[in-house]
């Protein structure tokens, strides 16, 4: 049996399944979430989704966001747990319980480089562009079409995960799939003016105080905020700030990392490469995960300390991609 076919059995099987997003949620394992709830809906099945973390203002417009389950109980009523766009088991953020293991199947539907097949069943896509991808295969094989709702929502996996299509992932295939989704009724234009262009004002204001501290070495660009910086302006752990995103936009970059102090004493770091590069394999090494284009991890430790060890990686990548 295909992969495909032993993951639509997978959902078929299912009346009351638990879908997880990752924390610090972004565009692709929010659409993707809600996609596959609205499909599992339509058959008539009773499907719970969850994400340790509040939605980013730019994904509570999609339909359903306010389904979203911020902590479910070990004894909850499932008989499934879906992982989407998540690449190991802790990046449900702690939602998936160690006492789960055997008592239900766990289906993993993603597209990390970096993902180790940690499920039952394991529908992993390294190259495709989003998750997106993948999930509407899935919905299709269960007979629901990509339509309305389902299509905005694969739009919102899509377009975020893709910058408004303008990585180096933007296949043809991919551009055919959101014209499919746009065929059938996706709010395209409402998805990019929500979701894309949709910086709240304390983001921007945030964004001023990274962008004064933006460092340039030859082809490697970086910036830091401080917890200190954080909290004058009001800013959470769960804060995605995007800065990989606005970094990227840097002519001068070829590599490029964020820095961001946490409550809990570690850094988050987030890597961006052109095509050419590759930053999975600095990721993996320090701890965490990703794609060649895109990637991030969590080291303890001060700033600077980050800053140094993060830099003499880029710098190896700089002088001989991979
Ligand atoms: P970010 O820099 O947080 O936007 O993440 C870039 C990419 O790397 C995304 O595809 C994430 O899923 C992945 N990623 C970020 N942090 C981690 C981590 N700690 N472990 C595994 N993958 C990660
Ligand atoms: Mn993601
Ligand atoms: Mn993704």
């Amino acid at each position: 049996m295909t992969i495909l076919n032993q993951a639509l059995e997978c959902l078929h099987a299912s009346e009351r399944p638990l879908l997880i997003a990752h924390p610090r949620p972004d565009g692709d394992t929010i659409g993707c979430t809600l996609a596959l709830r609205l499909a599992l809906i339509a058959l008539g099945k009773s499907p719970r989704i969850a994400c340790v973390h509040p939605l980013p203002g730019n994904l509570t417009h999609l339909p359903g966001a306010g389904a979203f389950e911020v902590e479910v109980s070990e004894a909850a009523d499932i008989d499934l747990v879906v992982a989407v766009d998540l690449s190991d088991l802790s990046r449900t953020g702690g939602l998936y319980q160690p006492a789960w293991v055997g008592r239900y199947p766990l289906l993993v539907i993603d597209h990390h480089k970096t993902n180790a097949a940690f499920g039952n069943v394991n529908v992993i896509e390294p190259e495709a562009a989003a998750t997106a991808l993948p999930m509407a295969r899935i919905i299709e094989g269960l007979g629901v079409p990509l339509q309305g709702d389902i299509a905005t929502c694969l739009l919102a996996a899509i377009l975020t995960d893709t910058r408004g299509l303008r990585t180096a992932t933007t296949t043809p295939a991919v551009l055919r799939f959101v014209s499919e989704l746009v065929e059938g009724g996706g709010d395209y234009l409402g998805v990019m003016q929500r979701t894309l262009d949709a910086v709240p004002y304390w983001q921007m204001r945030a964004w001023g105080v990274v962008l004064s501290h933006l460092q340039l070495e030859r082809g490697i660009v970086w910036a830091t905020l401080s917890l200190a910086e954080k909290e004058a302006l009001g800013i959470e752990d769960y804060d995605d700030l995007d800065l990989g995103n606005l970094l990227i936009q840097t002519r001068e970059a070829e590599l490029l990392a964020s820095f961001l102090e946490m409550r809990d004493g570690t850094i988050k770091v987030s890597l961006r490469a052109r095509p050419g590069y590759d930053v999975a394999w600095i990721a993996k090494q320090l701890g965490g995960g990703g794609h060649k284009q895109a990637a991030g991890y969590s080291l303890p430790g001060s700033l600077d300390a980050a800053v140094r060890d993060t830099l003499a990686l880029l710098r190896q990548e700089l002088a001989q991609p991979h």
